[in-house]
């Protein structure tokens, strides 16, 4: 790779160090190997990329929305041309292999500032309210400086994701990476200088679960965006509230997929093992809990064990390598357990279910798993696994299968397989999550809204609806006479 990172922090448009910081190792995930060594940051870089990030946003929200939207759209066109260097860079980060970077990570974060640096001319507008002789008007400003925390999964599109929408409204961003993925990002802000924009517009800093807090509690933050787990969710949102902070939260899932007898099997097998085995299972989108209907259960089970035997699984780098290692050893671990559990619980191994014999090494990998006859009830169809496990269900009637898909705390997403248009759209509307698919599954291009109800979060990334959530109304009352008053 030919430009990794150079230190921790980049702050103010360079590169920050300061070794007195936590020592954060950044872990080649199918090695074991520690391929950097960065530090969380301190207080002192704390207020250094808050300061910084304060002063930017002043002068960025003062250029019109054309020229922030130039500057977003040649980073995007930056983000284009380093594809490969980026996808290599992202797949050192994350273990996932260069097959899948190469087309969705880099790749989704340049759609971002794409679309948000065409989309921002036009997408500040106000609008003008006629009072009879008075009238009034409304303009839509930023919030000033939000702070993005990003999880281990996707690094490079999670800082983009927020990233984009947040500069194209015009606040400055300072964005916190995983500590388990800390690299991605900083090229993200290295290119944004490269494109243009001020210094301090978009600064990145390191940390992990003790950072994160002094950076939503920073008196100077307007708003947290949060990509992570349900609990880290919870102690955000209760941080940020008690400071009466915006915020938006892209937290966990446990989603259906609905697979009816009349369906393409082989498509909704497609939807199932992308909804399941992409990025080692590690989507919070992801579809782990497959429900099948009775009359094809065994058909599909057949077809999706002959599939998901044939994933080729082994050196990320390799172009070939349809599957690569888990993100960490503590990861693999958590995932491994809750394979136990679905065993000693009574689900069917239908496949995997352990280490793969095929990769030696230390890297941590795992076989993509699938489980049959799982019930409601049972851990692995409870709780969030976050690794290549999938859950079939079995249903034999639609209001049941509707009913047991919503008996959950999570309302990320889900899907429906059915050749039968009227039936694929009476489901979804009864199906109680935040983005939904007829027929394909977890694609999400950046001109849809995606997000989360229930316990899975609120406010909405990606697409128009995105600036709503980094930006807010301001009325302005214009008074055209004089001014009367009762005393
Ligand atoms: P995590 O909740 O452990 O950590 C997420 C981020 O929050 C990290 O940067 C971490 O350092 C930080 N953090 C932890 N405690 C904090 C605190 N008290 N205050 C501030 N920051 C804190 O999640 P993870 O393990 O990195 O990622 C996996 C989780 O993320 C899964 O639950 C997955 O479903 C979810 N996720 C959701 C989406 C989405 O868009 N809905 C996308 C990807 C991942």
């Amino acid at each position: 790779m030919k430009a990794q990172p150079q230190a921790s922090h980049f702050i103010d448009g360079e590169y920050v160090e300061d070794t007195a910081g936590t020592v954060i190792e950044s872990i080649y995930p199918a090695t074991g190997e520690v391929i950097a060594r960065l530090h969380a940051a301190t207080p002192v870089i704390i207020e250094k990329a808050i300061a910084s990030a304060k002063r930017a946003q002043k002068e960025w929200a003062s250029w019109s929305p054309a020229a922030r939207g130039r500057v977003l759209k040649k980073a995007a066109e930056i983000m284009r041309e380093r594809n490969r260097e980026l996808s290599e860079l992202e797949t050192l980060d994350t273990g996932k292999p260069i097959q899948e970077t190469i087309v969705a990570d880099p790749t989704s974060g340049a759609d971002s500032f794409e679309f948000f640096g065409g989309i921002i001319a036009t997408a500040m507008n106000g609008s003008q309210i006629p009072l009879g002789g008075d009238w009034a008007y409304t303009k839509r400003v930023p919030l000033g400086v939000v702070v993005g925390i990003g999880a281990w999964n996707y690094p490079q599109q999670i800082a983009c994701w927020k990233g984009a929408p947040a500069l194209a409204a015009g606040n400055a961003m300072v964005f916190k990476p995983s500590e388990v993925t800390p690299l991605g990002a900083l090229k993200i802000a290295e290119i944004l200088i490269e494109a243009g924009a001020p210094k301090g517009v978009y600064n990145v800093i390191q940390g992990d679960r003790e950072t994160g807090p002094l950076l939503v509690s920073h008196p100077d933050v307007a708003k947290v965006s949060l990509t992570g787990s349900v609990p880290t969710g919870r102690k955000v949102a209760g941080a940020a509230a008690s400071q009466l902070k915006h915020v938006t939260m892209e937290l966990g899932g446990k989603s259906p997929i609905v697979v009816f007898d009349d369906a393409d099997i082989d498509s909704a097998i497609s939807g199932a093992m992308l909804g399941n085995f992409y990025s080692t299972g590690q989507v919070c989108s992801n579809g782990t809990r497959v429900f099948v209907d009775k009359a094809i259960k065994e058909t599909f089970l057949a077809r999706l064990k002959a599939r998901t035997e044939a994933i080729l699984i082994g050196d990320p780098q390799d172009e070939a390598t349809q599957m690569g290692p888990m993100v960490s050893l503590a990861q693999r671990e958590k995932v491994l357990s809750y394979i136990d559990k679905g065993k000693a619980e009574g689900a069917t191994l239908v496949t995997g279910g352990g280490i793969p014999n095929s990769v030696t090494g230390e890297g941590f990998y795992i076989q993509p798993t699938v489980f049959a006859d799982v019930t409601d009830d049972m851990t692995i169809a409870r709780e969030e696994i976050f690794g290549p496990v999938m859950c079939v269900l079995d249903f034999e009637d639609e209001a049941e299968v509707i009913a047991r898909a919503n008996a959950t705390e999570f309302g990320l997403s889900a899907g429906v397989f059915t050749a039968d248009f009227s039936r694929a759209h009476r489901v979804v509307d009864q199906l109680e999550a935040g983005t939904l698919w007829i027929n394909t599954y977890n694609l999400c291009p950046v001109e849809i809204p995606f997000g989360g109800s229930k316990q899975s979060g609120f406010g909405r990334e990606n697409s128009a609806a995105a600036l709503e959530h980094y930006s807010e109304l301001k009325t302005v009352y214009v008074g055209m006479g004089k001014c009367e008053a009762p005393y």
